[in-house]
């Protein structure tokens, strides 16, 4: 067991030393003299036993300290016991590091660990591969020295990383790699990369075949039309097989507006980048939205249009088109007659609104987040019998972002809907007068 620190012993033990030699001095009758070389002895012993201490931290290489006498054992013990538990702590704390250097190195991804400067503090061996990184021979080096990148320094630069990027492979060109950036801690960042070649490759394929099938759906559908035509012309008025006839033409209409719409939106899709230096002119594009919507109505809604002046925008006329048509014909399809419908684009403080605004059945909340998926209705067969293919809000949603920009739906059920888009500021065409 150590002897523990104890300040009212060593005063005790100081006391008694010095009164023992008083006595001392007393019986001798030289009081002055025994004091002064006892104080000298003491002095003595403590600087020996102060040499043994420095001998036993710089020069000894045993771990138990040498035996401390008198007030010096609690000094020598102490600083033990504190040795051992900085070595205890060292070793927990190794141990830390390789586990979370095991599991950094288990991840699926490759991970690189960068200071506030964005120098290389630690990577896996992932990274090695994915980014073509050297370990240990980069660490300390800035990342964008050796992912040399103009997206990638661009990236950096912008210091923001909600959104990941897309980079080429430092191993393969062929390889896609989605990056990500993630502070923690104090001005560090966590960089993580992975492999999405194959999910491009997927999404890519699925887009073919969507753009190919609806290709190739569309010969078939003409010819079959024409023939649908002339029998019409042909059957007898009072003929059984006329409904059949009829009924025939409206199913291939519907596979045709379908195939179109497929058409649309894989087109829309494969243009990833949009040139956003052409001018759409949105007061000429109210106006024939507005005819259009009459033709749809036949005058069964009270429609109303406000355009804004001098407020035009950058962006693909096409695209932005069938975003607006989609959002003014769903409302007239799912208004009831007599029903009013409120289009409108407006500038505001952030940008300019395009905004539908409809009296019609409205939306049950469950299925607003689900509208723009392909392919999902509300009521199946209702939207059916109203012509839907399901696709209208799924165009609008990938127009739109090419136009920085996302639908905002809003909607009570059997009072009517909100269906609007906010285009930012940098896209408005600002005019000097
Ligand atoms: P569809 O061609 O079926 O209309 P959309 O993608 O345009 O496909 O719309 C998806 C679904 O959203 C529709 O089936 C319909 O149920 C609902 N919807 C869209 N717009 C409105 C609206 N203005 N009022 C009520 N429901 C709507």
């Amino acid at each position: 067991m150590f002897a523990s620190y104890s300040g009212y012993r060593l005063i005790s033990r100081l006391i008694t030393y010095l009164v023992i030699c008083f006595i001392l001095g007393i019986f001798i009758g030289e009081v002055v003299w025994v004091l002064l070389i006892s104080t000298v002895i003491l002095l003595f012993w403590h600087y020996r036993q102060l040499s043994r201490l420095n001998f036993w931290l710089w020069r000894d290489r045993r771990l138990t300290p040498p035996n401390g006498q008198g007030s010096w054992e609690g000094v020598f013990n102490g600083i033990y016991r504190l040795q051992g538990k900085n070595r205890k702590r060292v070793s927990q704390l190794a141990f830390l590091l390789s586990r979370f250097r095991q599991g950094a190195e288990a991840l699926p991804d490759a991970a690189v660990v960068l200071d506030a400067e964005y120098n290389i503090v630690w990577c896996n061996k992932l990274a090695q591969l994915l980014l073509g990184l050297v370990w240990p021979l980069d660490s300390g080096q800035r990342i964008d020295n050796l992912l040399r990148h103009p997206d990638f320094s661009h990236y950096l630069k912008k210091g923001t990383y909600h959104e990941p990027l897309e980079l080429a492979s430092a191993y393969s060109e062929r390889r896609i790699l989605e990056v990500r950036i993630m502070g923690y801690g104090t001005g560090q960042f966590l960089l993580i990369a992975r492999d999405i070649t194959r999910v491009r490759q997927l999404e890519s394929m699925r887009k073919d075949f969507v753009a190919n099938v609806s290709h190739e759906l569309k010969t078939p559908l003409t010819v079959l039309q024409g023939y649908l035509e002339m029998m019409q012309d042909m059957a007898e008025p009072d003929s059984p097989n006329t409904k059949a006839i009829e009924q025939m033409q409206q199913q291939t209409d519907r596979m045709r507006s379908m195939v179109e719409q497929l058409l649309v939106l894989s087109r829309i899709e494969a243009a990833r980048e949009i040139n956003l230096e052409i001018t759409v002119n949105m007061a000429h594009m109210m106006d024939v939205l507005r005819e259009e919507a009459k033709a749809l109505s036949m005058g069964e809604h009270v429609l109303s249009f406000h355009c804004d002046d001098n407020c035009h925008l950058y962006g693909n006329e096409l695209e932005l088109r069938s975003a607006c048509s989609n959002l003014i014909s769903n409302a007239i399809r799912y208004t009831q007659a007599a029903g009013k419908i409120e289009v409108s684009w407006r500038k505001t403080v952030s940008g300019a609104v395009f905004s539908v605004t409809d009296t019609g059945e409205g939306i049950a909340l469950q299925h607003i987040g689900r509208l723009t998926e392909r392919f999902y209705r509300v009521d199946t067969a209702r939207t059916r019998q109203k012509g839907g293919t399901g696709l209208g809000l799924a165009i609008t949603k990938h127009a739109l972002s090419h136009h920085q920009s996302e639908l905002m739906i809003t909607s009570e059920l059997g009072k009517g809907s909100t269906f609007s888009f906010l285009i930012p500021n940098a896209l408005i065409e600002h005019k000097v007068h």
